[in-house]
């Protein structure tokens, strides 16, 4: 290759006759409404509203679809965790109730409180914060007090949550908040039956009982996913379902609840080649063929949330069936062995999906990985994975 090659303009790309896929997350949007329906459902039959939880980008599914998703079908409201991602939901035109309720030390609320987005305080500091970005912008902050009541994160310990309920109640008749919730996350929820859970009930029952009778008329809620699926007495006013609307079932021993997983993550066959018995693959030679084989490469790695300590031990959909992914993960490739089996270029590779062709599963990553499928489809929306609405 001559030098000029280095300093050549690049060429544009071949125009392909098929539309392959380097590494894309199909959303099946239908999923999320479905799954909305059937937990907003729920929520209804015991008299309360639903908040979607689509902070992190949606569990990684991307925050602005889910959250119209949801709120198309059956969702009163949205939940996230930061005032940004807050911000980046009302940007988008989205206008229903949107409360966040964790913050950076020094957060400055003004821009949440001028979007009209509901801010949750755990501390008298955070309260008085929030009052103040109320007094700048001319308006009232729509607050729901958080207690902890035995989770160990954020939200008010029990012995300071009577100064915050005075403080609350002091900021309401100066005009500078509303209170309208009183709230609380539990710890062991995925645990029905969890000696903790009644206990953080009774704790978040003294909560609100005192918020009342300080004057204050707050609406409760402490149920996650899990809760809602398990513990139809702790749906109070408003659930709190994350995973569950993106089809993963945090409480999968509990029964079926009809759920419908919405990320698929899908390849293409870039290349496919033929080893001879003996042969070493992928770095390190981790896996050497036994006998003579076809491979197909797949051209996604651990840049696009593929983790490497899969290597060897994942398979694909590829082709009909499962097939083994051989040797190491690499930072861009993995290669997959097809045996005496044909597979062809551009063939569609999943890596996993909903699990109803019989494709791998976020659930089946996790389970390999010692974690839980949260963490599998939050950290999968990578710099070079594309992402398709479908259904939409
Ligand atoms: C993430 C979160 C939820 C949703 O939890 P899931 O287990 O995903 O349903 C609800 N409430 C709070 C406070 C959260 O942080």
């Amino acid at each position: 290759m001559g030098t000029e090659a280095l300093s050549r303009p690049a060429r544009p790309p071949a125009v392909q006759g098929k539309r392959t896929y380097r590494a894309d997350l199909r959303i099946g949007v239908e999923a999320i409404r479905h799954n909305v329906a059937v937990l907003s459902g729920h929520a209804r039959r015991s008299g309360a509203r639903t908040m979607a939880v689509v902070k992190s980008g949606g569990y990684g599914h991307g925050a602005v679809t889910v959250a119209r998703a949801a709120l198309e079908s059956g969702a009163d409201c949205l939940g996230v965790a930061s005032p940004d991602e807050a911000m980046q939901l009302r940007a988008a035109g989205i206008t229903s109730p949107l409360l966040c309720w964790l913050y950076a030390h020094g957060e400055d609320f003004t821009p949440a409180v001028d979007a009209d987005v509901q801010l949750s305080a755990s501390s008298v500091a955070e309260l008085r914060a929030i009052a103040a970005a109320a007094g700048h912008t001319g308006r009232t902050a729509a607050v729901h007090l958080k207690i902890d009541t035995g989770l160990g994160r954020n939200g008010c310990p029990e012995q300071l949550w009577p100064a915050l309920v005075e403080a609350a109640a002091k900021a309401q008749s100066d005009g500078l908040v509303n209170i309208v919730g009183v709230w609380s996350h539990l710890a062991n929820a995925e645990t029905p039956g969890h000696a903790s859970i009644d206990a953080q009930v009774e704790a978040f029952r003294r909560a609100h009982d005192l918020a009342v009778t300080t004057g204050l008329n707050p609406l409760r809620h402490i149920a996650n996913s899990a809760a809602l699926l398990t513990r139809p007495d702790l749906h109070f006013d408003l659930v709190r379902p994350g995973i569950a609307i993106y089809g993963l079932d945090p409480v999968p021993e509990h029964g079926d609840h009809g759920l419908r997983p919405a990320m698929t993550f899908r390849s293409s066959v870039a290349l496919t080649k033929h080893v001879a018995g003996g042969e070493g693959v992928s770095y390190g030679y981790a896996w050497v063929a036994e006998r003579p084989s076809n491979l197909a490469l797949v051209p996604v790695g651990y840049a696009d949330g593929v983790p490497r300590a899969l290597s060897g031990q994942m398979s694909v959909w590829l082709r009909g069936q499962r097939r083994p992914m051989v040797g190491r993960i690499c930072m861009d490739q993995l290669v997959v062995l097809c045996g005496d089996d044909t597979v062809a270029e551009g063939d569609e590779v999943v890596l996993f999906g909903p699990g109803d062709q019989g494709e791998p599963t976020a659930t089946e990553w996790a389970e390999q990985l010692d974690t839980i499928h949260y963490e599998i489809v939050t950290g999968m929306h990578r710099s070079r994975v594309t992402r398709t609405n479908v259904g939409n």
